[in-house]
């Protein structure tokens, strides 16, 4: 990397922040259809919290740990809902892996996309097949980890990785939901994907040229 990492991870958040407001409707509608389509609204309220911190605590020369740990804290404090506590969590543990480090090694950085995943099982407690963002989660950190371990560059892996992740997140559409919000309709969502597999996907997909550059 050749520029500090915290700048990375901002620019990382910033176009997050883009791809979320594009897509808030959307969302919403998807997680109308069985559950109570706040999720949209909930994301742009988490991401826009998160990069106002971020900024903040760019501007006084924080490192990339400790922008993200800000980033995460704001965006479960302000979004509200199950997604936004998860979201959170999981940017501050991606933090807590990467460090303060200004250029992590293609390890680390798969040592926290790990952390990140683990964070969300343990607090979600989803497993896979529940129709969750943990249905999108699980291959990405699977491909990109395994990836990286086999000596792939880094950008290459996490597209791949995201592309999975794209293909998990359409594939939760045949699933019934057991847990969260949408359980007590859950034949209604057959035939829709998992709004937050959705919204995992087109994250980690943008994120993904900052986040490995
Ligand atoms: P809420 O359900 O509180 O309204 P959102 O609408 O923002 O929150 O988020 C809904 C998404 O959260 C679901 O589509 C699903 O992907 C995810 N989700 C719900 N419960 C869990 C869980 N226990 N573990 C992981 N993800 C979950
Ligand atoms: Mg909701
Ligand atoms: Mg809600």
């Amino acid at each position: 990397a050749s520029r500090d990492y915290a700048t990375a991870c901002l620019a990382a958040l910033e176009a997050t922040q883009s791809v979320l407001h594009d897509a808030e409707e959307r969302l919403g509608r998807m997680d109308a259809i069985a559950g109570d389509g706040d999720h949209g609204r909930g994301m742009v309220r988490g991401i826009d919290a998160a990069m106002a911190a971020a900024s903040a605590a760019c501007g006084h020369g924080a490192g990339a740990g400790d922008v993200l740990a800000a980033a995460g804290d704001a965006w479960a404090d302000k979004a509200g809902g199950t997604s936004g506590v998860l979201w959170g969590a999981g940017l501050r543990a991606f933090g807590e892996a990467v460090g303060n480090s200004s250029a992590p090694e293609p390890e680390q950085l798969a040592a926290a996309v790990m952390a990140f995943a683990d964070r969300i099982v343990q607090l979600g407690k989803a497993e896979a097949g529940d129709k969750t963002m943990v249905d999108a989660l699980l291959p990405f950190a699977s491909a990109f980890a395994g990836l990286v371990a086999a000596g792939a560059e880094p950008g290459r892996a996490w597209e791949d990785a995201a592309r999975d992740a794209t293909a998990a997140a359409q594939a939760t559409s045949g699933l019934m939901p057991l847990k969260g919000r949408a359980r007590p309709l859950a034949e209604k969502s057959l035939g829709t994907p998992d709004p937050g597999a959705t919204s995992l996907a087109m994250i980690f997909t943008v994120m993904g040229p900052h986040l490995t550059a």
